[in-house]
């Protein structure tokens, strides 16, 4: 049986099928581009497992206190060798990348420390943690201020006021790579290096925290290459490699790791305490194949990007912009787009394909939200998933596939389901 009739037989129509294909065609050259920078960082990856002395007493579980963890510490070694770090702390204890963030800073903050965010607002799960909005356990509740110089409206840096805003109480600054679900661009990790250079040039001790999620092996360098002391991420993302059931990690200087691992343990114990339980495996096979997966989503974000755009919709970022991170979005203007979209996805994935999702009043959301996630790691976002608050102007993010042919049927059964709801007129398909 050929291809066309294989995904006939999945629910795609061949106007669908033979647009889409056309497409995936066009962009033969640039998947070879991302294949290049995935066969770089695969090696980069498997040099630090030489280079470590991973073995096989590194993949069984450790239990209790876990003292002497080979798998955990070599794990650790890993990572810190891998990005360019003097050390690293990888766990299950941390629950997600906001934990780890929040570990990263509070861990390396003290009374009377300012934050800085030079390039615009954080995270939104980190205003919480840094007190913007007031919260039980802030950083705020124990006398870290904060500042915020916001990017210029072309989206660079703005760097006489980030001057201004450095004065003796600035501690810390935290970059965040990915534009997670703003508007701005993503930042590229020579961008990133030109801010941090300057912001040393004003006032070398101060700590530069990069928030990497979503950015990782999705450049040939990460952040820590380019002068961050710290660099932070879930591993259900990128680094995970789909496999890693939960956690997340801190890389940086062996000052700003210690002071965060007695964060999340407790002073004195740091890093000695922590069984990994049955994790090392996965996690260590994950980081192992995250450089492929992440290859996989960055080529279904960009496929998604040209078929949308081809069909008149907006896309962030366009169909031919360099990627500096694995989010999508494309805004349909009404419901019914965010929704058939979402349900396309939905109906994709390889665990509960069967449930229809509706749109619904989340906690800490201002209207309704739709979320797409047929995912093996709950709410794992390196896994295809799209979600789209049900307001102006009507958008979707999406992110992942750890497969790129999951990717791709993900996206052609997206814009089917769009097609099949009257959204796209079969014309625009020719
Ligand atoms: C996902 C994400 C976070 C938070 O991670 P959670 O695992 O959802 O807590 C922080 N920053 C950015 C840029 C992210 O994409």
């Amino acid at each position: 049986m050929n291809l066309e009739k294989q995904y006939e037989k999945m629910g795609i129509s061949p106007e669908v099928y033979s647009f889409c294909e056309n497409i995936w065609e066009s962009l033969k050259a640039r998947f070879d581009k991302i294949d290049e920078t995935a066969e770089y960082n695969q090696l980069k990856v498997l040099q630090g497992m030489r280079d470590c002395h991973v073995s096989e007493a590194c993949l069984y579980p450790s239990s209790g206190y876990g003292y002497n963890d080979i798998g955990r510490d070599t794990l650790e070694a890993v990572y810190a060798r891998v990005f360019g770090t003097e050390d690293a702390l990888v766990r299950p204890l941390i629950a997600c990348g906001t934990h780890a963030l929040s570990i990263a800073l509070s861990g390396n903050l003290r009374p009377g420390d300012e934050l800085l965010c030079p390039a615009g607002k954080p995270y939104d799960t980190l205003e919480e943690v840094i007190g913007i909005r007031p919260s039980v356990g802030s950083l705020a509740e124990y006398g870290v201020t904060y500042r915020q110089v916001d990017l210029l409206p072309d989206g660079d840096f703005d760097y006489e006021n980030i001057k201004k805003a450095i004065n003796e109480k600035t501690k810390l600054a935290a970059i965040q790579r990915s534009k997670g679900y703003q508007t701005r661009p993503s930042f590229s990790v020579e961008s990133i290096g030109r801010l941090i250079a300057f912001i040393k040039e004003i006032k070398p001790d101060i700590i530069v925290m990069v928030d990497n999620c979503y950015g990782e092996f999705t450049e040939r360098t990460e952040p820590s290459e380019v002068g961050a002391d710290m660099i932070v991420g879930s591993l259900i993302k990128n680094p995970g490699g789909g496999l890693a059931p939960i956690g997340g990690y801190i890389a940086g200087t062996k000052e700003c790791v210690e002071r965060a691992a007695v964060r999340l343990t407790t002073p004195g114990l740091g890093k000695e305490v922590g069984a990994s339980i049955g994790v090392n495996k996965d996690f260590f096979q994950g980081f192992f194949l995250a450089p492929v997966v992440s290859a996989a989503a960055l080529k279904g974000a960009i496929f998604a990007a040209n078929i949308y755009e081809r069909l008149g919709f907006d896309v962030i970022p366009d169909g031919t912009e360099e990627r500096h991170d694995i989010i999508q979005a494309v805004t349909f203007g009404k419901p019914e787009g965010v929704i058939a979209f979402c349900q396309g996805i939905q109906n994709a994935a390889p665990v509960d394909s069967f449930v229809s999702c509706e749109p619904w009043d989340m906690p800490g959301y201002d209207s309704k939200v739709i979320m797409a996630a047929g995912a093996f790691v709950q709410g794992s976002s390196i896994e295809l998933s799209a979600d789209g608050p049900i307001k102006e102007p009507y958008a979707v993010y999406f992110q992942g596939g750890i497969t790129t042919w999951h990717a791709k049927f993900g996206i052609m059964n997206s814009l089917q389901k769009i097609v099949e709801a009257g959204l796209v007129a079969k014309e625009s398909l020719k």
